[in-house]
């Protein structure tokens, strides 16, 4: 059995996947998205963090066995309701053989994954296969214009990507709108063309950058510096819906 480090379980989710869910967030992300706020799943290690004056650590060890048989505490409730549990981070994936032993203790729930499609391709089969459905990030298309923004090129996402879509497993793909970042016609029009034909792709979402984006870096000793305008709104490009996909603006 396999521990894994995670740093938070929120329950009662409603907007990571159908239904009422519990979503968990793993420890650890190999990118440094400029717009990230969630600095305190950077690194895959429990750390102190500040909060309110007080310290305690953020991240704690936990087996796979006994997160598995805490989230299944609320089956019935996610049967009810149509719900399950989403995985997120961080980036889940880093802690593949760990995300997959608790996905195989979850058999008979609906299970989500969101990741950033970063991730070695093996371990990117391997918990695609044990998923239900995934929430697949796509930042930006021109990898030059990805590694100067998240520290990393795109090619191993975008492969990822299309194995995804091979598969026909169902797949919202999320997109967050960073001011004169992304929020191009150029982007959306070639993340439009990638998404072309996906039979498993329910929605695309674009997430509106989030002005509270830089609030928990002190908390971990870092500090915020956004090489974009936090306070241009970002442009919103309907690139899908002409494709026939839907959409949905949040
Ligand atoms: S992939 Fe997600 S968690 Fe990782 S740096 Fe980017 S926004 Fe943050």
């Amino acid at each position: 059995m396999t521990d894994g480090i995670v740093f938070s379980i929120e329950e009662f989710a409603i907007n990571d996947g159908p239904g009422i869910r519990t979503t968990v967030f793993l420890k650890g992300c190999p990118l440094r998205c400029a717009w990230c706020h969630n600095p305190e799943g950077w690194s895959p290690l429990p750390e102190k963090m500040v909060k309110r004056g007080r310290e305690e650590t953020c991240g704690y060890r936990i087996s796979s066995g006994e997160l598995a048989e805490r989230l299944g505490r609320d089956r019935d409730l996610f049967r009810d309701s149509g719900g399950g549990v989403t995985f997120t981070g961080g980036e889940p994936l880093m802690q593949s053989p760990f995300l997959c032993e608790v996905m195989d203790g979850l058999k008979d729930m609906h299970k989500a994954v969101e990741t950033s499609g970063y991730a070695r391709e093996d371990a990117f089969r391997s918990v695609m296969e044990r998923a239900d459905s995934l929430l697949f990030d796509i930042k930006l298309v021109d990898s030059a214009l990805h590694r100067k923004y998240t520290g990393a090129g795109n090619e191993l996402i975008l492969r990822n990507l299309k194995t995804l879509i091979a598969s026909g497993k169902p797949f919202v793909a999320r997109i967050p709108l960073i001011p004169g970042v992304n929020d191009t016609r150029e982007n959306m029009e070639a993340t439009a063309s990638l998404l072309q034909g996906a039979v498993g792709l329910q929605r695309v979402e674009l997430l509106r950058y989030n002005r509270v984006a830089g609030a928990k870096y002190p908390m971990v000793g870092l500090s915020y510096r956004p090489p974009f305008d936090e306070e241009k709104e970002p442009a919103v490009y309907d690139a899908f819906t002409g494709l026939g996909m839907k959409l949905l603006v949040l």
